[in-house]
């Protein structure tokens, strides 16, 4: 039989599996990723990219391309009697070393259509119509067999194939699932309405908050309508929304998508197996849409892996390293079922002032998740462990931000000073950046940086790994990961 040899075997190609595809292309791993769809999404799911992913996407090149597509969007308001009586953005005016405030307004067929077309570009094209129907963890490999018949022997395997996925099924990772018995009409598609229009996410009060407008990308707009059943029609939900916006009137031109979704809560109680199989996105956490959550979280999920694995390839076995993916990624897991669980419960079981303005009030409590800024791998509050802040650095007098000229293939160590650069031997996985004052003689130089005369050892998904005073770098020749 026909056995490929490869590092990562990635099952599904969704947002997860694609995005972990490119970064193994980045950090020049080999990787073969299938899918058993014949192309990405064409239309609906997600909707929203939130200001860590779109450092993220800086990171590894995509920002450029993606973000003129999108809509930006930072405001949460209510609307109630024929009037807004709630615009809110603090929690996004106020975050701190992040150029992007907002949500970027874009469906989750761009982000596939365009890692789908640059994989193709690369030459590692996903292979579709492909299901897996075993897999095997051997001593020092895993054998996973295809449905075209194919076999691959891989060092890791990834499951980054959805909510009901067959590799968590595989391994028997227990998944239990709370069903809140809410259920979701979504509504994509070109209005027509005498309703001012506003790039707003808007949460309608009428008896209880079951309407929101959610901005989108180009001449689309979106609109979730909550139904409580799972029988109903397109005329049920304008009948609702139209109730919602009153003395404002709304229908459709034309629709793009229409479909609905029951809310399902669960994370999965381990996110691998035996140090060679991981899971990743939905086939481990699943919750309700409400913040637009999901996809950024199991994209997050994805570049808190790939940089892991690539280490491990490359620098030999690192099984604490490895580890440090469940141990980070899955409480952040929970927190969102948290935050998502209370925003959508808001909408129907809200006791305090009106629905709408309760949810709103929770989204602000909890921005750090739907920002997708305040998630941190410490405890403490203190730099290690935090997110790098972004800041604007000159190089050759063209302005740039620190992330675009970060590398997700290995680690940099940003050292801020303006002294001459000291003779230091790091390792080859470390990359080193000297960022000095706006007179200083640097390649690299920022007129404000938010760091100043000390070094930052900074992971390839830009947390601070290690804070060094400048007059310890020789360590750095001896770090380990
Ligand atoms: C209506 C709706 C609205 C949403 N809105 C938002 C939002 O606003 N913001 C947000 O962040 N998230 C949102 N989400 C969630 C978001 O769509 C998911 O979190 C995201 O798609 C997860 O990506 P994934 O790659 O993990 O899984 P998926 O997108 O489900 O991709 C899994 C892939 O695996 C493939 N696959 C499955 N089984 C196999 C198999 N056995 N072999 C091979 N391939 C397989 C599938 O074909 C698919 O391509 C929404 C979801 C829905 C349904």
């Amino acid at each position: 039989m026909n056995v490929v040899d490869t590092d990562i075997m990635i099952i599904g190609a969704g947002p997860v599996g694609l995005m972990c595809a490119l970064l193994a292309h980045i950090s020049s791993v080999d990787a073969v990723v299938i899918d058993k769809s014949h192309g990405p999404l064409e239309v609906g799911r997600a909707d929203a990219l939130n200001a860590r992913t779109l450092q993220l996407f800086e990171i590894v090149g995509l920002f450029d391309e993606l973000y003129p597509l999108g809509k930006p969007c930072n405001t949460s308001s209510v609307f109630k009697e024929g009037k807004f009586i709630s615009r809110q953005s603090s929690w996004w005016d106020e975050l701190e070393g992040c150029f992007h405030k907002h949500f970027l307004m874009l469906g989750q067929s761009h982000i596939e259509k365009l890692i789908d077309e640059k994989l193709k570009r690369l030459g590692a094209a996903v292979v579709r119509g492909t299901t897996a129907t075993d897999i095997q963890v051997l001593e020092d490999h895993c054998l996973t067999t295809l449905s075209n018949g194919q076999m691959v022997k891989s060092r890791y395997v990834i499951g980054a194939d959805g909510s009901r996925s067959y590799v968590r099924r595989r391994f028997n990772i227990p998944f239990s699932i709370v069903r809140p018995q809410i259920v979701w009409a979504v509504i994509d598609g070109v209005i027509e309405s005498d309703f001012p229009k506003v790039p707003e996410i808007i949460v309608f009060q009428a008896d209880t908050s079951d309407v929101a407008w959610i901005p989108r990308e180009g001449d689309i707009d979106r609109f979730y309508v909550r139904m409580d059943q799972k029988e109903f029609a397109l005329e049920d939900c304008l009948g609702k929304i139209n109730r919602a916006m009153q003395p404002y009137r709304l229908e459709f031109k034309t629709i793009a998508w229409f479909s609905q979704f029951s809310v399902k809560e669960s994370v999965a109680a381990s996110y691998s197996v035996d140090d060679k199989v991981f899971l990743a996105g939905d086939s481990c956490h699943i919750h309700s849409v409400n913040g637009g959550q999901g996809l950024n979280t199991g994209l997050a999920d994805a570049f808190n892996l790939m940089w892991k694995l690539n280490m491990s390839l490359k620098q030999g076995h690192a099984t604490q390293l490895l580890a440090s993916y469940e141990t980070e990624r899955l409480p952040v897991a929970k927190s969102v079922i948290e935050s998502s669980g209370a925003l959508v419960r808001a909408t129907k079981d809200g006791k305090e002032t009106t629905h709408a303005e309760n949810y709103v009030r929770i989204v602000k409590e909890k921005a750090g998740n739907i920002t997708g800024m305040g998630i941190r791998y410490s405890r403490d509050d203190q730099l290690v462990g935090s997110r790098l802040h972004d800041f604007e650095i000159t190089e050759d007098d063209a302005i740039k931000r620190i992330y675009s000229i970060l590398n997700y293939s290995c680690y940099s160590l940003l050292i801020f000073s303006d002294e001459d650069k000291p003779t230091i031997n790091v390792p080859e996985f470390v990359r080193v950046i000297c960022v000095g004052g706006k007179d200083s003689d640097k390649s690299f130089k920022a007129k404000d940086p938010p760091y100043k005369n000390v070094a930052l050892l900074v992971r390839p998904d830009a947390y601070i790994h290690e804070v060094l005073d400048l007059d310890q770098l020789g360590c750095i020749e001896n770090c380990a990961l």
